[in-house]
């Protein structure tokens, strides 16, 4: 089933801000006076989608929307989508749905334009089933308190067709979609896509620079963009080729990118303003399956810096930031830095990476499906 002229989305700007990444002060608190700006110059260049979730930074995020966003502009000038997250924390099917409530205080606003149940995928998947969380999102449409629902996801393919089959009433779904996770096994960003195309179901993109390691990604690969053509004009960024990729893909409502700086938000913006994006055309395709050609031969930690696997782990070790260090390492071959931001981390944490005790928390929220205790041993002996 294609989609029709008419699909949700049709008239949505490419681009849509992830709120998920946004920039902190020192004390780490919300830079609201820079998220100020990037809003601002996100809706002044004609974008309206804004994706938040209960979870992202304890609310925090959901509560800085609330005040760069929703006390500074009217309600019918934007879209706001956020998320009910049945399993970090192990909520109770109570407390999952109070979160709604929660949500719309945190943000300020009467109604969701899209609301999702948050982060599907094989070992959560019965808890949302069991809390009766499909019908409850349901229910929420139907009284007019969320414009569309939906769910996003983490899972397979055939996961994600049982789902769309036991649902069909789903508005939309978000997938994560990038040109070096098209074909990786545990996230399969092309069957994915297949299948929401199959059930004609459209979808909103997330990690589309894959946490911002396409932004930055291994020598190899820029030389290949380098020495490529681009529509978007000849300095091109890195994370142009990964957010152009991901937009040009048929059925996306829009393409989600965490943007931590008002740098990215201009440099998004210059490439992606309603009337400016083009989609890849074939030459820029090439390039793209050549630059994924030598991400596969290149060595490196394919964390997204999510946070997931930080909640639960008791011994408190900071998984991202040290992954984020070792790819210094094995990314840009810096040794001197991967160690001095590994010592930052460390010391900052008060724990090391070998004081992992092997529970294997992490490795059962990581969305990627990484294998993150035999990542920290790597880490440990490395930089330690
Ligand atoms: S396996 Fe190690 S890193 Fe993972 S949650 Fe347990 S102690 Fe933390
Ligand atoms: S290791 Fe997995 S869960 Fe943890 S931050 Fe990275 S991608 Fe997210």
């Amino acid at each position: 089933m294609a989609y029709g002229e008419t699909y949700l989305g049709k008239g949505t700007p490419k681009l849509g801000f992830g709120m998920m990444r946004l920039p902190k002060l020192e004390d780490g608190s919300m830079d609201l006076a820079q998220i100020e700006q990037m809003v601002d110059r996100f809706l002044a260049a004609g974008f309206t989608y804004f994706d938040t979730a209960y979870v992202y930074d304890g609310g925090a995020s959901e509560r800085v929307t609330g005040k760069a966003l929703v006390e500074r502009y009217p309600r019918d000038s934007y879209a706001i989508a956020t998320k009910a997250n049945a399993w970090l924390g192990s909520p109770t099917e109570e407390e999952v749905k109070q979160q709604f409530e929660t949500s719309r205080e945190r943000l300020g606003v009467d109604y969701f334009d899209y609301y999702l149940l948050h982060a599907i995928q094989a070992n959560n998947a019965q808890t949302y089933e069991d809390f009766g969380l499909w019908d409850w999102a349901r229910g929420l449409k139907e009284k007019g308190l969320v414009r569309n629902w939906g769910f996003s996801f983490h899972s397979s393919p055939e996961h994600l067709d049982r789902l769309l089959t036991q649902h069909p009433d789903v508005d939309f779904i978000q997938l994560q979609v990038n040109y070096a996770d098209w074909d990786q096994e545990n996230v399969w960003s092309r069957r994915n896509v297949e299948v929401a195309e199959a059930h004609g179901v459209p979808y909103t993109v997330m990690e589309p620079v894959k946490g911002g390691t396409l932004a930055v990604p291994p020598r190899k690969v820029r030389e290949i963009f380098d020495a490529a053509s681009s529509q978007a004009g000849p300095d091109a960024s890195y994370a142009s080729w990964a957010v152009r990729f991901a937009a040009s893909q048929p059925g996306v409502i829009t393409v989600l990118s965490g943007m931590s700086t008002l740098a990215q938000v201009e440099d998004n913006v210059s490439y992606m303003a309603p009337g400016t994006f083009a989609p890849l055309d074939e030459g820029e395709l090439e390039c793209v399956r050549a630059a994924r050609r030598a991400l596969d031969e290149s060595e490196q930690i394919r964390c997204t810096a999510c946070h997931y696997c930080c909640d639960g782990c008791p011994q408190g070790i900071p998984i991202p930031d040290f992954f984020s260090a070792m790819n210094y390492k094995l990314v840009f071959e810096d040794e001197a830095s991967a160690r001095s931001r590994y010592r930052s981390a460390a010391d900052k944490a008060g724990v090391e990476a070998g004081d992992c005790i092997g529970c294997g928390q992490c490795e059962g929220a990581c969305p990627q499906g990484l294998p993150i205790i035999s990542y920290l041993q790597q880490v440990s002996e490395a930089l330690e």
